[in-house]
């Protein structure tokens, strides 16, 4: 445990064509692919994702944009993975978010943010359960972990 981190490309970002320019950032961040894949959530799955935020007034709008087209998904792996990775993609607002961050530079919009990063490890564990199952992930030596 606390090696691992879940991300989404979200779906505006997919549809800009920013995937292979947020994925190079990714791997220039020092983080290793465990585990990808093109995948769009039905509205019930973005809702099973996100159900820590159903008490949140945005809860609908953003369970009805996950699912409006494919995300990409992955598990990225390195030391410190959850908080390394949550610096590397900037603040929740694009407006706040720091210069050089994938959000910073891929983001439309608080909600359209280009991408997803777990918060905990344990959440991190849980959302990688949620899109790949153990045969689909693999350690630096290409075996199923
Ligand atoms: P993520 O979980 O996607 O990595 P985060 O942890 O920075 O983002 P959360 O508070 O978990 O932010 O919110 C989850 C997602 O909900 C945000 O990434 C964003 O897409 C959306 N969101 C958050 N706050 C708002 C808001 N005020 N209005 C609209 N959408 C929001
Ligand atoms: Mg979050």
């Amino acid at each position: 445990m606390g090696n691992i981190t879940l991300t989404m490309v979200k779906p505006t970002a997919v549809e800009k064509g920013y995937t292979g320019k947020i994925l190079e950032k990714i791997t220039a961040g020092g983080f290793r692919i465990q585990a990808m894949k093109m995948f769009r959530m039905s509205k019930a799955d973005a809702e099973k994702f996100y159900e820590v935020h159903k008490e949140r007034p945005f809860y609908g709008e953003l369970t009805a944009f996950m699912s409006s087209g494919p995300i990409v998904a992955a598990v990225l792996e390195k030391e410190n993975a959850v908080k390394d990775y949550r610096k590397l993609i900037g603040a929740t607002n694009p407006k706040d978010a720091e210069e050089g961050t994938i959000r910073k530079l891929y983001a439309t919009d608080i909600q359209a943010n280009a991408v997803h990063g777990s918060d905990s490890d344990e959440n991190a564990e849980i959302e990688a359960s949620f899109f790949f199952s153990k045969r689909e992930r693999f350690n630096k030596d290409g075996n199923i972990i």
